[in-house]
């Protein structure tokens, strides 16, 4: 089986992209970039959300201008998506972005696309070609027909061979499609095909609800399959939604090292306690804790303790209280009023172990 760790390293920023079983979590602003202000403010709501790395549309030159001013106020990798013009991603280089997003076969010019390549091999930044069914290339779209998984991968490796010609092999590569299925079928055939590492995601995959069960399909098949170094969940909705989402989906696979998962039942008939709202109130709470625990809450303690044998910490309810227990096994009784600022203090104590270890 194919696996993420067979990449290439591709250093973005502080941020290692490849060659490793992590998978970065990206997303991408909604403001103009041009408005430092309410972009910075964004890309701060998404640090504190989980995440990683962060991407800026730059469609003019207020926008490239605007970088170093950007660069300044966050902490987190900056990205700059621009399309054909070389002369943003001149001046995005210029003003210290980590990573362009660019295809290189659309700069157009021989002397421009050397220029761009040039430029971010002094700086030492990554070029990510972004592949999208969308707007494949015409000449392949007429040998295909349609947009294809294989014509997709031809389209990611004719701009990874003009980087390569040019000596510049700090690549990362996308091919976005919003049918999950041409998507998986493309990462899996990219994965055979390159060692760069792979940016996932389902593009345009529709609103938080529809969105987000789309984007976990598709990517969780390509997840599964040992494939993708770095992930955006795209949404119509507000950015910090998709890194909840990412962060939750890469929780699933375990390749979240740094996040607490909750276990909650469905609950049925044996409920002893108000259950759907604290679970609720307990994955708040833990969305801040950095530490890969495992959570549980259950809704009596017929089955409960049982039933979540694997968690680090849980609570059952039982008539009037709960009871308080670690990897199955009771430990003692808290009052309902009392149960669930107790399973946070534990959650705590817990979380603190793991961080000094
Ligand atoms: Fe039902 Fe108890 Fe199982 Fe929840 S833990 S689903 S309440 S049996």
């Amino acid at each position: 089986m194919y696996h993420r760790t067979e990449t290439k390293p591709i250093q973005v920023g502080n941020i290692q992209v490849g060659g490793n079983d992590q998978v970065v979590i990206q997303s991408m602003t909604t403001t103009k970039t041009h408005d430092v202000k309410a972009t910075v403010a964004e890309i701060k709501r998404l640090e504190e959300a989980g995440c990683q790395i962060v991407r800026v549309a730059c469609p003019d030159m207020r926008a490239a201008e605007a970088i170093p001013y950007i660069k300044k106020e966050i902490s987190i990798p900056l990205v700059a998506d621009i399309h054909f013009d070389y002369k943003l991603a001149l001046k995005a280089i210029e003003g210290g972005i980590d990573k362009i997003r660019i295809n290189p076969g659309n700069i157009g010019r021989r002397e421009k696309v050397e220029a761009v390549v040039k430029a971010a091999k002094a700086k030492g930044i990554p070029i990510r070609i972004g592949v999208n069914a969308g707007s494949l290339e015409k000449r392949i779209l007429d040998k295909y027909g349609y947009p294809t998984a294989d014509g997709m991968v031809e389209s990611a490796l004719y701009h990874i061979g003009i980087l390569e010609e040019l000596d510049f092999h700090d690549i990362i590569v996308s091919l976005k499609a919003s049918d999950v299925r041409l998507a998986i079928e493309a990462y899996e055939k990219a994965a055979q095909a390159f060692s760069y590492p792979l940016h996932l995601g389902i593009t345009e995959s529709g609103t938080l609800f529809s969105g987000t069960v789309k984007s976990a399909a598709g990517l969780g098949a390509i997840l599964s399959k040992g494939i993708g170094s770095t992930a955006r969940i795209s949404l119509s909705a507000d950015p910090v939604e998709e890194v909840k989402v990412a962060r939750e989906l890469l929780k699933t696979f375990g390749l979240a090292a740094n996040a607490a998962t909750l276990i909650s039942c469905p609950t049925c008939g044996r409920i002893e306690i108000d259950l759907i709202s604290i679970a609720n109130e307990v994955e708040e709470y833990i969305s801040n804790i950095k530490a890969p625990l495992k959570v549980s809450v259950l809704g009596c303690a017929v089955n409960g303790p049982g039933e979540a044998k694997e968690a680090d910490i849980g609570i059952a309810g039982a008539r009037g209280e709960g009871l308080l227990f670690r990897h199955g096994k009771i430990i003692r009784k808290i009052p309902e009023a009392q149960m669930v600022e107790e399973l946070k203090k534990e959650i705590d104590k817990l979380a603190e172990e793991h961080i000094q270890k």
